[in-house]
């Protein structure tokens, strides 16, 4: 199975938002068979990038599979997310302070970071 597979699955389940899709329908849009659409479903849901629900469709069960968002407060508290922050190397660090020449508020090296932190959320669609 391929990460592209993976991927086009996640934006397909992605795409339907509250509504949900079929995991049949998931799996005919993806041109693969019940066998290898059953694996795929069953990786997602084992990293958390979906849920299902069980459901009846045509008389059938069948699952619902709806994405689930990344959850913010997780991604805030890794140390990979600060470690890059510009404050934890600069030679400024002990004179920069509110009202000084060197100050956070206007710091164009913090500034930049910051930036770069909320176009990498809003890739991930987790800030508009
Ligand atoms: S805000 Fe800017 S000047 Fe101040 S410590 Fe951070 S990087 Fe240095």
């Amino acid at each position: 199975m391929t990460p592209k597979l993976e991927e086009q699955a996640i934006e397909l389940i992605k795409s339907r938002g509250e509504e949900g899709l079929y995991q049949n329908e998931l799996w005919k849009l993806l041109k693969i068979d019940s066998r290898e659409g059953s694996r795929l479903t069953l990786r997602l849901l084992k990293k958390g990038i979906i849920v299902r629900e069980p459901v009846v469709h045509n008389g059938r069960k069948t699952y619902k599979l709806y994405y689930v968002r990344p959850k913010i407060p997780e991604l805030m508290v890794s140390i990979e997310k600060i470690r890059d922050v510009p404050c934890f190397r600069c030679t400024y660090d002990s004179k920069c302070n509110p009202g000084n020449f060197h100050n956070p508020e206007t710091c164009p090296f913090l500034t930049a970071w910051i930036k770069e932190q909320v176009e990498k959320l809003k890739a991930l669609e987790l800030v508009s």
